[in-house]
């Protein structure tokens, strides 16, 4: 059974092309620019070098096209007819209440997905667009939501309900969904895996550092909280987000900078963050970068960082009264070993002991503690693709 799986962003279409035999990437690709001049394809299959393909693309569909196209192309394609692609498997950002797990994309899962899109104006219309695109060139291929949100649907109300007035739940379902769900999940059962512990006695803390960043306290393989909340703008400082900071300052801006609304929105999700405090960039290499050559702010930029991620460490261990092991993934929490170490630094009092030798490793499945330490810290490189790929496997099987 080989599986597609489609991660479309507003302009961007990501895929992998998995054997589910063996789990295997056999081809993988972006294609970029999706809509604007210049739209082009980079397509990687397995154990052959790299093709990019420029062609116009001014919907998803005519990327979705060209994505197809490449899998089947006698020189650097993959298979020989659509038939050989069993399922595909879609990434949605938000299905709101509704989706506490994957589900097969029929026509009343596609109309609840368009009710959500106000939820998450800038991520389900790309993600609808996708799917839509998919369903006319493969119409006879069955296709499966799995959606970021869902795994944090075990949350309980105490862990979801905001403090504002109660009507607006109700009225407009304003509440913590949470995100990188299919990420938080993938880590803690890989953790569960390294410990030899059934994901359904631990208590585990997944620490997905990437652009975007949030933090979940996994207990008993069900989510019981997490920093991201109605939106993926609350929780830690990240790349360009602002993450928690006092509502009241919107206010305050927007009278002393005379700015609207939007204006506001915008300085919280793209000019904020480590972006916002360094001045230097939202990427954490050239942060680390600027402060180790003496830039101040590119310092305090991560010191901030470093103090947000160990606030919610903190506040997660006593959420689930203890923990057995952090796990770090995503981009930052896979490569950077100093950012790590700084989170780890003076949490003996709860029983975390990073091995800096250990320690010293990029994007391989390790155990960081010492033999000795009461929690363990594990390095697990998130896996969205094959999480996706094996749920669709799932539900194309039954
Ligand atoms: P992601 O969103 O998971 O792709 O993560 C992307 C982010 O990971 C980048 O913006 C960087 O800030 C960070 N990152 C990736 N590699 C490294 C590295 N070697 N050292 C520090 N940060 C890194």
């Amino acid at each position: 059974m080989k599986i597609l799986v489609i991660n479309c962003g507003s302009s961007s279409l990501k895929y992998q092309f998995i054997d589910m035999e063996n789990e295997e990437v056999i081809a993988k690709g972006l294609a970029e620019r999706i809509g604007i001049e210049g739209s082009v394809l980079k397509h990687q299959p397995k154990d052959m070098d790299k093709v990019t393909i420029e062609r116009p693309m001014p919907t998803h569909r005519e990327a979705l096209q060209t994505v197809v196209d490449a899998l089947k192309d006698k020189e650097y394609g993959v298979i020989k007819d659509m038939g050989e692609i069993t399922a595909v498997g879609h990434r949605v950002v938000h299905a709101g209440e509704k989706f506490a797990y994957s589900v097969p994309l029929n026509d009343d899962v596609m109309n609840a997905l368009k009710e959500c899109i106000n939820l998450a104006p800038l991520h389900n219309p790309p993600n609808i667009m996708g799917i839509e695109a998919c369903k006319q060139i493969m119409p006879d291929v069955p296709m499966v939501g799995v959606f970021d949100t869902a795994f944090h649907q075990t949350m309980s109300k105490k862990a979801y309900i905001y403090p504002i007035p109660y009507e607006y739940y109700e009225k407009y379902r304003v509440r913590r969904y949470g995100f990188h769900g299919t990420s938080h999940k993938y880590v803690a059962e890989r953790a569960a895996a390294m410990l030899g512990k059934p994901l359904s006695e631990i208590k585990v803390i997944t620490c997905h550092l990437g652009n975007g960043a949030s933090i979940t306290a996994v207990m008993n393989g069900k989510s019981v909280d997490t920093s991201m909340g109605f939106t993926p703008l609350e929780g830690l400082a990240m790349g360009t987000r602002s993450g928690n900071i006092d509502p009241a300052i919107i206010k305050f801006l927007m009278e002393k900078e005379n700015i609207d609304i939007n204006e506001v929105d915008k300085i919280l999700n793209k000019k904020s963050g480590v972006l916002g405090i360094s001045g230097v960039s939202s990427d954490f290499r050239d942060i680390e970068e600027a402060a180790d050559s003496g830039n101040e702010r590119a310092q305090l930029a991560l010191e901030v960082y470093i103090h947000n991620v160990k606030k919610f460490i903190g506040a997660y261990a006593a959420v689930m009264n203890g923990v057995d092991a952090i796990v770090f993934t995503a981009g930052l929490g896979e490569n950077s070993a100093t950012m790590r170490s700084s989170i780890c630094k003076d949490m003996s009092f709860l029983g975390v002991e990073l091995d800096e030798a250990k320690n010293n490793v990029r994007g391989k499945e390790t155990d960081l503690s010492k033999d000795g330490s009461k929690v363990r810290v594990l390095l697990v490189p998130t896996n969205e693709e094959l999480m996706i790929a094996r749920d669709t496997m799932k539900l194309v099987s039954k």
